[in-house]
């Protein structure tokens, strides 16, 4: 029996208040976290959450939230190897940037959304539809999804979670996937990590809310 995998899809449907599936929108935050902020003092952009489909292993069940700052676009890069550095999530994450830039967050808490939202994009329905692993774009353009076997563009990357656990694939974004805002399509794009093919992996073990971390390649 294969892998459950979900593709990730996009709607120019507005997303009503509470909604969980959203670019944009009001985030579902874990217990105790608030709306991330970057090291240059800015609230970050809100890119998208959605909730994991309950057939997910290992993190089915779970809702992922996406941020980053519009002023710090840019990828992590790390010294260490596979090996993350500790509280990663709270530390610079590159050589550039004496602080977080982006924030990946993944939860359980029965928390709702707060009450604010995202003001970069119009807050938009994502819907998550049943796929399969090898459904492409093309030869082997990834797919923007979750579950099944990240579509590596690059040799697969394997980054360990400071608590020593190995990391596991959540979902993928494609290369060049622009968030705009529905008033000027395409005009004002917003690429999340420079506009990367980013694969999501995150602790299994779920020491931290934010033990999420993305390995950009293109
Ligand atoms: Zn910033
Ligand atoms: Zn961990």
């Amino acid at each position: 029996m294969s892998t459950p995998v979900y593709l990730v899809e996009y709607s120019d449907v507005a997303a009503e208040a509470g909604a969980r599936n959203t670019i944009g929108g009001s985030p579902v935050l874990p217990a105790g976290e608030s709306w991330p902020e970057c090291f240059c003092g800015s609230r970050m952009v809100l890119f998208f959450q959605f909730d994991i489909p309950a057939d997910i292993p290992v993190f089915g069940g779970n809702h992922l939230l996406a941020f980053q700052c519009r002023h710090h676009d840019d990828v992590p890069f790390v010294e260490s190897g596979p090996q993350l550095p500790d509280a990663f999530w709270d530390g610079p994450t590159n050589p550039g940037y004496p602080g977080p830039f982006w924030r990946l967050m993944l939860h359980r808490d029965e928390t709702g959304p707060v009450g604010d939202t995202e003001k970069t994009f119009s807050a938009r329905v994502l819907t998550l539809s049943a796929g399969s692993d090898g459904s492409a774009d093309g030869d082997y353009w990834p797919l923007f999804k979750v579950g099944g076997e990240p579509d590596w563009v690059q040799s697969p990357e394997s980054p360990r979670c400071p608590c020593g656990a190995d990391m596991v694939f959540v979902c993928q974004v494609p290369e060049s996937y622009g968030f705009s805002d529905e008033h000027e399509p395409y005009a004002d794009d917003y690429m999340i990590f420079l506009g990367n093919a980013v694969y999501v992996l995150a602790c299994p073990v779920r020491c931290h809310p934010a033990a999420v971390w993305p390995v950009p390649q293109n």
